[in-house]
């Protein structure tokens, strides 16, 4: 039985686009990690994966039966400046397998040798940041998050050489497709228009079929690729989530978060926070992701330009970029409804209406502003409010070093919260300060979050004692962030100030 039922449409409807080639053999696969509620959403047989031959088809030490191993092109903004020729240096799409739900997923690898694309890199992954890519992509998802995730991890028994040598590793990621923006900039870039209308209506094959054949098309897909991340960094925002990479060939047409590099989440609240050691510059710090997504969107929008022109005449590449710019100017309304969306959520109303946006906005940006002036604990304040909304403020006054301050805003958040219950149409007495409230809120507010200081110590177990243990038991937690079971105590505790304040990501 063939461990995939692998398509390639990929590979078959865009020639020029990628470079066949194959994975590197390797000494000594083991499986580190087998996502076995994911394989199931595929239908992958367990039996398989998990036998004599799942490490190594999981290394690449034998590519799958039905895969078309390619090495996909693509172009991209890294922190502002242009390289015309990026493409996967060291990952190999195998191939498309459609899962029980009817959708079409990419199944690649990363870490799976050097390709035409790598340039000086070796085309090599170590074991700790293929883990720390398995367990925030787990995260992401079970925090409702769309997320590319990892299938597996094997480590390949060789080492990769850093600034000392680490043990190898294969991850095999599983996608809704790695469509990205730096896809289209490739393509726009070579200056091949019907390659650039070839690559356009496959992706909206994939990705927004309802478009397909529509004359305005390619407008339509660029406003759909707004929206999609509008709404997924609005998501990333209300969970302190820091992508620390977002160049334009790591944001994905598709609207899942790709790329876990130097991410991490924050911990202590503040607009400028920022973990990557290459970001010297702070551009992709928390605060500026929604106009950085929107400045990477522009890029999409000129590379769509000689799509949605119908010809080079100066009126007709007017009234294109007056289209895409109209579509570009909704980003910073799409984006920020569904940041309040999702922070009304996290507040507790549930009864909302525009007429109450100017003033909810306020309580939201003033909750922030306190608990950026006393250094707070993001996740853990907005989870105790749940406990605050069932009547125990302890817990979250505790957060504060002067919790008098957080008086009148807690005054003014309750009496929110009643003016809420009472615009609720479900008639019957309004229910005030009810479980009701605090249950929706430990909903809306995780507990655990991959706290950085949890992720390192389960990827050094990993790399330097062979101890696969801490990984597994945060990946358990991390699977469950909504669960505050006391055995789950120490996963829902920031690290000590002075070890987050000194944080780098790689
Ligand atoms: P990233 O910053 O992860 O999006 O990677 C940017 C580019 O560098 C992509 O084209 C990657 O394929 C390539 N790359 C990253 N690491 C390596 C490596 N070790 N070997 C070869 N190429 C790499
Ligand atoms: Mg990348
Ligand atoms: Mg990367």
């Amino acid at each position: 039985m063939p461990a995939f039922a692998f398509d390639n449409t990929y590979a078959r409807e865009l020639t020029g686009l990628y470079v066949p080639w194959q994975p590197a053999s390797v000494p000594a696969p083991q499986l580190l990690f087998l996502n076995r509620p994911l394989a199931e959403e595929l239908n992958l047989p367990l039996s398989v994966l998990e036998g004599t031959d799942g490490a190594a088809l999981l290394a690449g030490n034998q590519v799958p039966e039905g895969a078309q191993p390619v090495a996909q092109a693509y172009a991209g903004h890294q922190f502002g400046g242009f390289s015309p020729q990026l493409g996967d240096g060291r990952a190999l799409l195998l191939g498309e397998v459609i899962d029980r739900q009817g959708r079409r997923r990419d199944i690649a690898y990363k870490g799976s040798g050097r390709t035409p694309f790598a340039r000086g890199g070796d085309g090599k992954a170590a074991i700790g940041p293929m883990l720390r890519e398995a367990i925030l992509g787990e995260a992401m998802h079970a925090l409702g998050i769309p997320t590319t995730r990892a299938l597996a991890v094997a480590a390949t028994g060789e080492p990769v050489y850093r600034e000392h040598p680490l043990p190898g590793a294969v991850l095999t990621r599983v996608a809704a497709s790695h469509l990205r923006v730096g896809t289209f900039q490739y393509a726009a870039h070579r200056g091949d228009i019907e390659q650039l209308r070839r690559l356009a209506d496959y992706t909206l094959a994939r990705h927004d079929p309802g478009l397909v054949g529509q004359p305005d098309r390619y407008l339509g897909l660029l406003n759909a690729v707004c929206e999609r991340q509008a709404r997924l960094v609005a998501q990333w925002m209300n969970v302190g989530f820091i992508h620390g990479v977002m160049n334009t060939d790591n944001m994905a047409l598709s609207g899942e978060t790709i790329d876990y590099g130097p991410c991490a989440f924050m911990e202590a609240f503040d607009p400028r926070a920022v973990f990557s050691s290459i970001d010297q510059q702070g551009r992709y710090a928390y605060a500026n992701q929604p106009p950085i997504a929107q400045w990477n969107l522009a890029r999409l929008a000129e590379a769509l330009l000689p799509l949605i022109a119908p010809s080079e005449a100066e009126a007709d590449v007017k009234q294109a970029i007056d289209q895409v710019t109209g579509i570009l100017s909704r980003f910073a309304d799409q984006f920020e409804r569904a940041l309040r969306e999702g922070q009304r959520a996290k507040l507790g109303l549930a009864h909302a209406q525009e007429a109450d946006n100017e003033a909810d906005d306020a309580l939201v940006a003033d909750w922030l502003a306190e608990l950026h002036r006393q250094q707070v604990d993001f996740t853990l304040a907005w989870r105790r409010l749940a406990d605050a909304a069932a009547g125990q403020e302890a817990p979250l006054l505790a957060l504060f070093s002067e919790p008098q301050a957080l008086q009148p805003w807690l005054t003014r958040w309750r009496s929110r919260c009643e003016a809420d219950d009472a615009s609720s149409t479900r008639g019957a007495s309004p229910p005030t300060w009810t479980a009701d409230r605090a249950e929706r809120l430990r909903r809306a507010n995780p507990f655990v979050i991959p706290r950085n200081h949890l992720v390192e110590e389960a990827l050094e177990a990993a790399t330097e004692r062979d101890d696969i243990g801490p990984f597994e038991r945060l990946l358990e937690a991390v699977r469950h962030p909504f669960d505050e079971a006391p055995e789950r105590a120490r996963y829902g505790e920031p690290a000590p100030a002075a070890v987050t304040a000194c944080y780098r990501t790689f």
